[in-house]
This record gives structure tokens, sequence and C-alpha cells, in this order.
């Protein structure tokens, strides 16, 4: 079984990589991806568990973007990990995610809530920081019940925690993961809440710069969802690629190898490999 979706401490995960790794084996995967939010830093530890556990492990990493004024993930894939652009990509990330949780902290002060970029940087250890850490801090402070209100109420799409303008165009992130001979896929394009019309015109524009698979299957989802985007992965002729979008076994929606196999007519993603 294949997933090619899951975090790790490295970003929003809460387990190690090789924790993320034994687990994996455990429900039953066979090729794993770690694709931690513009990060590589987990998989050196990823590849020596999976080497001991005998998983096959496929480079990953997910990257931030904005397309039309909508933060969309690409997800590559089987990278060589030292490739220079793709690291210097990585670099400037990092960079724009430091500077991207000041901004946020800014924000949340202008709210009334105080020391959020330290309660973040704490939730967020030594992984690249990001909003469900200031999610985390919301709760703890008792400013939100739980992490999806502290989303609903400050951090989701339009709220003021929602700040992505440091996010590279698709395109250039496509750029960056083909430079180091990858597979650039889209992930989960029915989490974006885009109208159909706008959905098409996102992956035609994903084609156009270079963009080869999309995931047909994202954690549990409806089946007429993963209909719909098999008919899309079939019109715009992109491999298609699954994953659990695994980030800790409390999410149990979205936990290690739990998705429905990728219908028949898919053409997977690892095919091109
Ligand atoms: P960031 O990488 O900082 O933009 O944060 C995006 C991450 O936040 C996603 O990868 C999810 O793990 C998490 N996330 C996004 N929306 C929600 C939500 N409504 N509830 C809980 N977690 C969310
Ligand atoms: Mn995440
Ligand atoms: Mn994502
Ligand atoms: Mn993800």
């Amino acid at each position: 079984m294949y997933d090619l979706h899951t975090h790790s401490i490295c970003s929003d995960g809460i387990l190690r990589p090789q924790a993320v790794v034994s687990r994996a084996k455990e429900k039953g995967v066979t090729t794993l991806a770690l694709t931690d939010h513009d990060s590589i830093d987990g998989l050196g530890e990823a590849a020596l568990a999976a080497d001991e556990l005998g998983v096959n492990l496929v480079t990953g990493v997910e990257v931030s973007c904005l397309w039309s004024g909508v933060g969309v993930h690409v997800v590559g894939l089987n990278f060589d990990a030292d490739n220079s652009v793709l690291t210097a990509g990585l670099e400037r990330q990092q960079s724009a995610r430091a500077r991207r949780s000041e901004i946020i902290s800014e924000r949340l002060e202008k709210l009334g809530i105080s020391g959020a970029l330290e309660g973040a940087r704490r939730f967020a250890g030594e992984g690249s920081i990001g909003r469900p850490h200031f999610a985390k801090y919301l709760v703890e402070q008792g400013e939100v019940a739980s992490v999806s209100a502290a989303f609903k109420r400050y951090l989701g799409a339009g709220k003021p925690g929602d700040v992505k303008q440091m996010w590279p165009a698709v395109a250039e992130a496509v750029h960056w993961i083909r430079s180091a001979g990858g597979t650039a896929v889209l992930a989960h394009p029915d989490k974006y809440k885009m109208t159909r019309t706008k959905l098409r015109c996102l992956l035609r524009d994903f084609c156009d710069a270079g963009g080869q698979a999309m995931e047909v299957i994202s954690g549990c989802q409806e089946p007429s969802i993963t209909r719909e985007l098999a008919q899309l992965s079939e019109k715009y002729q992109l491999y298609a690629s699954c994953g659990s979008d695994f980030h800790s076994p409390e999410q149990a929606w979205q936990d290690l190898g739990c998705m429905a196999p990728l219908p028949d007519d898919c053409v997977p993603v690892w095919e091109s490999w």
C-alpha cells in the first residue's frame, strides 16, 4: 500500500520521522513519502528507519504556494534531495515562514492576544513553524476551545492569521521539484473549496507549469469526491497520487494508510518512476 503524503515534527505533525515510518509499517504501508511543509529535514531520519523496517521510502515535501489569491499546496515526490535549486527554494520557504510567523503574531496582538510568536515557536520546536502551532497556543491560552475553532476564528482562509502573500507561484514550486528530477503533485484539490470552474483553471495552469500528477485520494474522503477527482486526473492527463495527509494518530480520518485505493481507471503516479 502506498501513502505518499505524511507529516512529522519537522513541520506540523506530532511524531518524529522514525515514528511515522514505524507506524506506517504497522498500518500496512509498504511505500511511504514523508512530505513535511516546506522542509526535507526529516528525510534522513526517516530513511534510516525505513531501511531498518523494510519500508520503501520515497523523498517528499509539501510546498506552500499562492495561486490566484488562494493558498495551494504542491507535493514533490521522488526527487534528489541534494539538488541545489530545490534546497535553495526550500531555504527561502523557511525564511518566509519565519517572517510570516512574525506577521501572524502582530495581527493576533492587535486582536488583544499577546505572546503568540513565542507560544507558537514553543509548539513548533525544531520544526518549521505554521498556523497549527499558533492554533495550539490559542487553545492553551483559552482563547478558543479547539484547534479547529482557532482556524475558524483566527487562522483559516480570510481570517487575520491567514497570511500567504510570501508564498511562491505554483509554477515556481513545480520548477524546484522538477529541477531535482522529482514529480510535482497538486495536493488535495478538494480542500481548496474552489468552484469547479476555478479548480479546472488551477489544473490547467498546473499542467502548463509542468505539473505531472494530482492527489485523487487524500485521507478518508467521500466516494463522490474520489470519482470527480479521478475524472479530472483523466481529463488533464495527470498521474494519480494517494496519501493520508497524516499529522497525528489522534486524527483517525487521516491516519497512515487509512485511505481507499486509487480507482482502477487512474494511472498511479508510481508508474512514472
Ligand atoms: P500553514 O502550513 O502554516 O499554512 O498551515 C496549514 C496547515 O494547517 C495544514 O497543513 C493543516 O495541517 C492545518 N489546517 C488547515 N486548516 C485547518 C483546520 N480548519 N483545522 C485544523 N487544522 C487545519
Ligand atoms: Mn499540515
Ligand atoms: Mn496541504
Ligand atoms: Mn499535508
